[in-house]
């Protein structure tokens, strides 16, 4: 697999068909590094042309007998292999995706940990999808069903972790034989064309699996509008999420959307409030909060409140930024130029709607880190939750704090919000928390804990955080179809003007 220096100041291809494919207009343009915003490496600007040579090459690959007739249980071998060969690699490419979006290296090394284990979790389970038999109220007649491929699913995938929110869709799909053409984020394509250096030493046949680089609104908009394209997988923002599923609905194309959120995090009276705070940090700033599932409502109860901002406050001012390689950095930069111009903005739009800044709310002034994209943790409070700081997604280091009374008031307070994606909460009541749980629109619910995350647990968004689901089993239904078969064993000729209804 290439490396650092390999990337370095090189172009970039397409990977169409297992082949090393120049974009047909020729045109690249730069990945920056979000440490000091220079140039790193070149991307293929992909058009409607290189998705039309993706998709037929998928499309090809899915009647390829070397694919199709393979067996199951030689597809999970297959799947598994390439689960190795990251493992391998798995150094290599965390460091790959922290130069390309900024992300800890602590934290991208324990990703591409995950990531080789989600192969391995869904090469395990491609024997095991099975069907069943329907009993039914006519003699002599066998109805069994059986799980099928659904085609080439297209693949969208953002920058906040492209690797491990490819691998959750990436490897259900091909446990179950579909074919694929993957459209990384324009602003952190490398992880992903490296690993396809990982693909092909795995023995996938050409065509399998396709890359194609470059802009949401062309080589995106050109895969979600593409007739053969079965399912769009899309992970990324709720606006976008719209436009693809309406492209998508215009030839009948399933979809599956991971969109935005504004989460709810939660602190009751009865809270251990150190672990609180600690889980409330790691909420809103880990990542410097450019996670779908950042906790940037903090809800805290009154009789707590002062005792609780006080430890907040505390650990948010002791956070140490820095280059996201160094030890002990704990908040690297923002991933890219338009994400700290839109933090900037959110900031003064608080201020202007009357929240309090308590801290952060600028770049820091250390002159070692002018020159990258960085931003202090911000805190407001004074937040009122009808407020735009409470109500949209800034997808950056910045939470706002909320009072609550009583556990009514908060419930109707967390699911006040058109997202639905994940929610946190804190008390050491086994009740209340069960409660909590229970009444919140979300599709995860954290109890005195936040970001856990497994390839085993099935998560999805509800309301405009999206639909579908990733990880876990469910997602072999995400990517499968029942087809279902009738056979009539009777040896009878049948009234040809009247369907069997019953015997
Ligand atoms: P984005 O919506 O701008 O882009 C996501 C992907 O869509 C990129 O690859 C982009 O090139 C592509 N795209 C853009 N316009 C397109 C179009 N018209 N047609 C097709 N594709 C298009 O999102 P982003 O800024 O890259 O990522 C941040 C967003 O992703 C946040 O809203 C975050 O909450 C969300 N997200 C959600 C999850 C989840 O699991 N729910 C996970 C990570 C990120």
């Amino acid at each position: 697999m290439r490396n650092l220096e390999q990337i370095t100041g090189q172009r970039l291809s397409h990977y169409i068909n297992g082949q090393w494919h120049e974009p047909s207009n020729g045109e690249y343009f730069d990945s920056l590094d979000p440490t000091n915003a220079q140039p790193w490496y070149k991307v293929a600007s992909g058009d409607a042309q290189d998705i039309e040579d993706a998709v037929s090459a998928a499309r090809a690959a899915l009647k390829n007998p070397q694919w199709q007739r393979m067996s199951q249980t030689d597809r999970g071998h297959m799947v598994r292999r390439l689960a190795q060969l990251i493992d391998e690699n798995r150094e290599m490419l965390a460091r790959i995706e922290t130069r390309d979006n900024g992300k800890l290296l602590r934290e991208t090394r324990a990703q591409t940990t995950i990531v080789p284990d989600t192969f391995s979790y869904f090469a395990g389970a491609a024997d095991k999808l099975e069907g069943t038999t329907i009993p039914l109220n006519k003699p002599d007649m066998l109805n069994y069903t059986v799980r099928e491929p659904i085609g080439v699913v297209g693949i969208i995938v953002p920058w906040n972790s492209p690797l491990y929110q490819l691998a959750w869709t990436l490897a259900p799909c091909l446990a179950i034989g579909n074919t694929v053409v993957i459209k990384p984020s324009e602003h952190t394509s490398a992880s992903t064309l490296a690993l396809m250096d990982l693909v092909e030493q795995a023995g996938f046949p050409p065509g399998v699996v396709n890359v194609v680089t470059g802009f949401g609104p062309v080589a995106g908009e050109a895969l979600t509008r593409h007739p053969h394209i079965a399912k769009i997988a899309f992970t990324g923002s709720s606006e976008t999420g719209k436009r693809v599923a309406a492209n998508a609905a215009s030839h009948l194309a399933q979809c599956n959307m991971e969109l935005g959120g504004k989460s709810p995090h939660c602190v009751f009276d009865d809270a251990d409030l150190d672990r609180a705070a600690n889980g409330v940090v790691a909420g809103i700033f880990a990542a410097a909060g450019q996670t779908c599932v950042a906790g940037s409502r903090i809800f805290v109860q009154e009789s707590v409140y002062d005792a609780f901002l006080d430890k907040l406050l505390t650990r948010t001012r002791q956070i140490k930024l820095g280059d996201p390689t160094e030890e002990g950095v704990q908040v690297g930069p923002l991933a890219i130029r338009e994400q700290l111009e839109k933090v900037t903005r959110y900031v003064e739009i608080a201020k202007a709607e009357g929240a309090t800044l308590l801290s952060g709310g600028k770049p820091p002034e250390d002159p070692a880190l002018s020159e990258g994209w960085y931003f202090e943790p911000t805190l407001f409070t004074d937040v009122d939750n009808s407020m735009r700081i409470a109500q949209e997604e800034v997808f950056g280091p910045v939470g706002c704090v909320i009072r609550f009374s009583t556990e009514e008031e908060l419930t109707e307070l967390a699911n006040a919000t058109e997202y639905g994606l994940a929610a946190g909460v804190w008390t050491q009541s086994m009740e209340r928390g069960l409660r909590f749980a229970r009444e919140v629109e979300s599709g995860i619910v954290w109890v005195n804990t936040y970001r856990a995350a497994s390839f085993a647990t099935p998560v999805g968004g509800f309301k405009n955080s999206g639909y579908g689901s990733h990880n876990g089993l469910e997602s072999l239904r995400e990517y499968s179809r029942s087809k279902s078969v009738m056979l009539d064993y009777s040896g009878k000729a049948q009234d040809p003007f009247v369907i069997r209804v019953k015997e």
